[in-house]
């Protein structure tokens, strides 16, 4: 049986799990809440460093309830990047103080692929179309000879990140997202807000600031928060189905925190079902960030040798998924 540590802590929460091949042990969190405003990146990784003790040694600790200890651990895996500059270089710090505190290998994991991974192994679907959406990254992805291509993406900003600076906008908390889909069920009238699909490729700044000015205008707030979803979700929707034809494939994993959204995995669900396709989407532990998801795709990685010496291993703020060649599929 293989253990591995895992380590999250790209943006706004810091997880640590430990996973083996079958079963996630154990998982902590916690959460980074900006008091005002969005997250601030030094303020997380201040946020992190904090709470990293605690995090891995709550972990631990509830491990050996599992009966496992810290001697089982075979790997320690950390999100390399995407990521937020000074939140990644706190924890991969923490990650190579416990690889070689324990002497076991260090795993660096690109963090998109980590939401894959992690939704293929819960829902058990072999080679989907992944639409994978998060506050910072917005991508439709598929695997093809050897590595996770990108089929289409945002040029700007990530849907989370436009419904969090909307929300911010409007008075809303961060993170705003659960907050507008819970207006936008309230909403009953469709406002015109910008769809903008450029070929594969998809932008959601222009969209935000119609959506901001539009409350100014003074229409109902569940009322645009409603126009928001749909004019958004409509235009993920659309290249997500456009990609399934284009590779010709018959499953859809939904991934990433925007993934909790019910009215994306309804239009989702309804594209699949219309075009004869199944729809994946794992448990919402797992579409958020999450250390689970970091310590399996270590495991994968472990396996076949995918692993970081410490002078090889600082962070990659802007590590793309089609980077990392895919060897263990
Ligand atoms: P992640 O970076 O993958 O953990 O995702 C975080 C993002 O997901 C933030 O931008 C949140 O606002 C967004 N989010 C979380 N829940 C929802 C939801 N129910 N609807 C829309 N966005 C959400
Ligand atoms: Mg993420």
């Amino acid at each position: 049986m293989v253990v591995i540590l895992g380590l999250e802590g790209t943006a706004w929460n810091l997880s640590a799990a430990l996973v083996t091949e079958d079963r996630v042990i154990h998982e902590v969190e916690s959460p980074y809440r900006p008091l005002h405003g969005g997250i601030h990146p030094r303020e997380a990784a201040q946020h992190h460093a904090a709470e990293l003790k605690r995090v891995v040694s709550q972990l631990i600790e509830k491990a050996q309830d599992a009966r496992f200890s810290i001697c089982d651990i075979d790997g320690v895996a950390f999100s390399q990047g995407p990521g937020l500059g000074p939140c990644l270089r706190t924890v991969a710090t923490a990650a190579r103080a416990l690889a070689l505190a324990l002497n076991v290998p260090l795993i660096g994991v690109n963090h998109c692929i980590a939401h894959i991974e992690i939704g293929r192994w819960r829902c058990g679907t072999e080679d989907p179309v992944v639409l994978y959406v998060s506050g910072a990254n917005s991508q439709v992805l598929t695997y093809h000879t050897g590595r996770y291509r990108i089929i289409g993406e945002t040029l700007d900003i990530g849907i989370g990140n436009a419904l969090d600076k909307f929300a911010r906008y409007v008075g809303l908390k961060h993170p705003g997202g659960p907050k507008v889909e819970e207006l936008a069920a309230q909403g009953t009238r469709y406002i015109h807000l910008p769809y903008v699909v450029k070929g594969m490729d998809f932008s959601f700044t222009g969209l935000t600031t119609a959506a901001k000015d539009a409350v100014d205008a003074g229409n109902s707030l569940a009322d645009v928060c409603y126009s928001f979803q749909e004019t958004a979700f409509a235009m993920l929707t659309e290249v997500t189905e456009r990609a399934m034809a284009y590779c010709g494939k018959d499953e859809m994993l939904l991934a990433g925190g925007v993934g909790a959204n019910r009215r994306l995995q309804q239009m989702l669900h309804t594209m699949c079902t219309d075009r004869g396709a199944r729809f994946f989407v794992p448990e919402s532990k797992y579409l958020k960030d999450n250390g689970a998801m970091i310590a399996y795709l270590g495991l994968l990685q472990l396996r076949t040798g995918q692993t970081l010496p410490i002078e090889d291993s600082a962070v990659r703020p802007n590590f793309r998924p089609d980077e990392v060649e895919v060897k263990w599929r």
